[in-house]
């Protein structure tokens, strides 16, 4: 028996039986180092990403100490929220609820997840019911206090999960609401890609005495990734992408972009270029977004333009290949990226468009990477359409512009392809809505004390101070 057997742990019954039922043979390293600690009820600080395995990580010792108030009374008095797990996007709430029913199926611990972008009253009413570990983003959570939907008084367990990117996206104000509303005598875990100065602070202010747990990332350089940087101008990178998915008969790709307004601007243009492709970003409702995820999962689509944001931890492995059409804004975002490819020995093909705005950038990646990146020149084909295109905006310009398409079409596209496409040029409500800076932008500037990302916090919640004198102790800004 391997020696981080889930049996060396003595986990209840109905955990254990779930976990074989899961297929897990072995403790994945983030699991056999926190899930003894946890169990102690010691708070922890992870570094762990997502694919790592954090999330049984914390939700298998959770459940057991919750097994205690385990009951199968039909008063909602008797299931009052006892864990309460954060997450920064409605994707990765609704996977890491889903597995945490998994987990908890065999015993009567129930589980909720409450996010935005749904109706709220089945929400309410499954919360009225009573559940004892509640998943949510923080917007939506804030909702159902403020409605008196939850309660949490009684939260022995608090996760924020991704909490960097919670930072990121502003959800800072957010957090410290929810966590006064929270008991002092608690356990409290983080989970973060990176403990940058911020989510230190954030440590400092909310764990007590905390464990620390580093688990490496997975070595998403692995050799089984062919990285690939070419120097492309901005209004050539779409038929950069289209020319390498041809020349290498590729089935499926991401294509990370760094902005929402561009996510659904390239996917756009991609589509009415032929290319079944499907947009995710913040900007799209749940529904939508849910939608896009099965649909790529299923092999409807082939590709998924996303922003980093809305991308990050979706468990969709395996993807042949992931074209970066702008370098990350933040070069830790360039290892996300390119793990979706190459995992478990298949190979994968990662291939970042650079274009001259990019030096900054790029000299941020190769101080992250530790070497010198080689910029590749990209040969195109001959029969590319030419010249600028300033996509989507004027309607004689994509009807041009699918002419040139109809030409240029690669075959296996095209093969692909059931529905005949219709030639009428799309009324595009999308560009007649005002500007919004993507998101990157906004969150570089909570720190500066500027107010949080706008839309992202709940209508009905307005932060009473400014971001930066949320953290009271040393600020000067
Ligand atoms: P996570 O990092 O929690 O998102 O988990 C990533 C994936 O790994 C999920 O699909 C889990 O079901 C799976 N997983 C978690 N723990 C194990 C384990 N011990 N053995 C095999 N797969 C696991």
């Amino acid at each position: 028996m391997s020696e981080n057997a889930f049996s060396h742990l003595a986990l209840a019954e109905p955990l254990a039986r779930a976990v074989a039922e899961m297929g897990y043979e072995s403790m994945t390293p983030i699991q056999a180092q926190a899930i003894p600690v946890v169990l102690q009820g010691r708070d922890v600080m992870g570094a762990a990403q997502t694919g790592t395995g954090k999330t049984a990580a914390f939700s298998l010792p959770l459940l057991q100490r919750l097994l205690k108030h385990e009951n199968a009374s039909t008063s909602p008095a008797r299931h009052p929220v006892r864990a309460l797990v954060l997450l920064p996007t409605r994707e990765l709430a609704d996977q890491v609820a889903q597995q945490v029913k998994l987990y908890a199926k065999h015993t009567n611990l129930r589980s909720a997840v409450v996010f935005g972008g749904m109706d709220m009253k089945p929400q309410t009413a499954e919360l009225k019911r009573g559940v004892e570990v509640l998943v949510a983003t923080p917007g939506r959570l804030l909702d159902h206090i403020e409605a008196k939907n939850a309660v949490l008084n009684q939260v022995e367990y608090v996760v924020l999960d991704e909490a960097d990117r919670m930072l990121d996206i502003g959800f800072l104000p957010d957090l410290q609401r929810i966590l006064s509303f929270l008991p002092k005598q608690r356990t409290t875990l983080l989970f973060s890609a990176t403990f940058s100065p911020e989510i230190k602070r954030l440590a400092n202010s909310y764990l007590q005495d905390p464990v620390t747990i580093e688990v490496s990332r997975p070595n998403a350089t692995a050799s089984t990734v062919e990285q690939h940087f070419y120097s492309v101008p901005d209004d050539e990178k779409r038929h950069a992408i289209k020319q390498i998915v041809r020349q290498r008969g590729i089935t499926q790709a991401f294509v990370f972009v760094n902005s929402k307004l561009g996510c659904a601007r390239l996917a756009r243009t991609l589509e009415r270029e032929g290319m079944k492709t499907t947009a995710l970003h913040g900007d799209k409702s749940q529904d939508e977004r849910l939608k896009a995820l099965e649909a790529f999962k299923k092999g409807e689509v082939d590709l998924l333009v996303a922003t980093d944001v809305a991308a990050r931890g979706l468990d969709i492995k395996d993807v042949p290949a992931v074209f970066n059409f702008d370098v990350p804004f933040n070069p830790e975002d360039y290892i996300h990226r390119i793990g979706r490819t190459g995992r478990a020995g298949a190979s994968g093909l990662a291939v970042t468009l650079v274009s001259p705005s990019d030096t900054r950038l790029m000299a941020d990646l190769e101080k992250l990477l530790k070497h010198k990146v080689e910029i590749e020149a990209l040969e195109f084909d001959e029969d590319r359409p030419r010249g600028r295109i300033n996509d989507g905006r004027r309607a004689w310009r994509e009807e041009e512009e699918r002419r040139e398409v109809r030409r240029d079409r690669a075959p296996s596209y095209e093969d692909r392809r059931r529905e005949p496409r219709s030639t009428a040029a799309p009324k595009d409500p999308f560009f007649d809505q005002p500007y919004q800076p993507p998101e990157r932008e906004a969150a570089a500037t909570w720190e500066a004390g500027a107010k949080p990302a706008g839309g992202r916090i709940s209508a009905n919640i307005k932060p009473k101070r400014k971001v930066a004198a949320l953290f009271k102790a040393t600020e000067t800004t």
